[in-house]
């Protein structure tokens, strides 16, 4: 009885809600470049992640880093709603999503990778599920593992991008100035021998306004061109290094996905975003 009442209530707020983001969307939005964030994603979520890129691709136009770049650099001028999709620490569900899913619509993500993480996929026992709950800092138990090089390479040849996620998935604030250069400069060296190829883009782990200090931000700014937050934003309004992404997961409605990328709640995240901004400025 209290779950229908519950769902009732859910409802009757998503309907009221219909209105406000119209009108929002209307007199309010402008072209937007929005970067969508999700992990792990379990078989049984793939149904649900397809209807979701099914439903983002009625107002918005998937792109690839390629382009990402050429816009933020400033050489083309966006005159549509573009996203860009990208999968934080490296899960294995991320291949199979790539296969089963992503090539259907011929979108091409970044897959950050937690290059530590790799190195559980040849260790024996348990290794991925104690990475995860120590380091991915997950509350339950799961049972995922980690993308191992071949797939990796594969992913890579059909056009799909990696950057570095650190080694250890470290929250960067809390640790010494050598730790966060070694978590910021050897998981690029790694991932760049693994993929021969130069790794431009670096995201942070946990990608909050705590997570990130200025130190750091020296760090990657200097060996990366781009740096990805967790922080929720529009990209269009911004600089070209501090990325802001949306966090999305699979269980999330139709409609709060659509508010989320409208900007709808980007105003909850204004002082987040010019924090970080202060801190490159500094
Ligand atoms: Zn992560």
């Amino acid at each position: 009885m209290y779950k229908i009442i519950l769902k009732i209530i859910i409802t009757g707020i998503h309907i009221l809600c219909i209105p406000i983001i119209k009108v929002y969307e209307i007199f309010f939005k402008k072209y937007s470049l929005r970067v969508l964030l999700y992990h792990d994603i379990q078989t049984a979520d793939f149904n649900d992640f397809e209807r979701q890129i099914r439903h983002i691709k009625k107002k918005y136009r998937f792109i690839d880093i390629d382009e990402f770049e050429q816009i933020l650099g400033g050489s083309t001028k966006p005159r549509e709603n573009l996203v860009l999709l990208t999968f934080d620490d490296g899960f294995e569900s991320n291949y199979h999503v790539a296969n089963q899913v992503l090539s259907n619509h011929g979108i091409k993500a970044v897959f950050f990778i937690a290059v530590d993480f790799l190195q559980t996929y040849d260790m024996v026992g348990n290794s991925a599920s104690e990475f995860i709950l120590n380091n991915f800092k997950v509350k339950q138990h799961i049972n995922s593992i980690s993308l191992n090089c071949d797939q990796i390479l594969r992913l890579s040849s059909l056009g799909h991008v990696f950057g570095s996620h650190s080694c250890s998935h470290n929250d960067l604030s809390q640790i010494s100035k050598e730790k966060i250069e070694h978590e910021v400069i050897d998981s690029k060296n790694t991932l760049e021998k693994i993929l021969n190829l130069k790794v431009n883009h670096f995201a942070y782990p946990f990608g909050g306004i705590n997570n990130i200090n200025s130190y750091s931000l020296k760090v990657i700014k200097d060996k990366y061109k781009h740096c990805h937050t967790g922080i929720r934003g529009n990209n269009l309004k911004y600089n070209n290094f501090i990325i802001f992404r949306d966090e999305i997961s699979p269980s999330y409605n139709l409609l709060y996905l659509s508010a989320l990328l409208s900007g709808f709640f980007d105003f909850i995240y204004y002082w987040k975003r010019s924090k970080v901004i202060d801190f490159i400025n500094k």
